[in-house]
């Protein structure tokens, strides 16, 4: 499993997914719609090894581009978590939650 932090938002991968994905569709969304941040490693996973802290920080831009393209081209492998302030209480308050 990888994870790692973006500005206001946490990426987890379930990287034992990779090894049988034939597009790396990730790394590929990441490069086109952001800035390249996600890569993939010589064991064909998804990686930001090739990163520091602050690159991944300042080089993350929360597109969830990544997601979206392992979501329907790759293995599903990708989760993002994007926490909203007050969120619960709002969903509680309206018999949502
Ligand atoms: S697209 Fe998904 S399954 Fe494929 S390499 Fe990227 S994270 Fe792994
Ligand atoms: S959310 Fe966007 S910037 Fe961050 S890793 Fe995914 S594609 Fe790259």
């Amino acid at each position: 499993m990888l994870e790692f932090a973006e500005k206001s938002c946490t990426i987890k991968i379930d990287t034992s997914k990779c090894d049988t994905c034939e597009t790396k569709a990730c790394a590929d969304a990441c490069k086109k719609f952001a800035r390249g941040l996600l890569g993939i490693d010589d064991k064909g996973r998804a990686s930001v090894a090739h990163r520091n802290e602050e690159e991944v920080l300042r080089l993350g831009t929360e597109c969830l581009a990544c997601e979206i393209a392992c979501k329907f081209y790759g293995n599903d492998a990708i989760e993002i978590e994007v926490p909203v302030a007050g969120l619960n209480e709002y969903l509680k308050k309206r018999n949502l939650a």
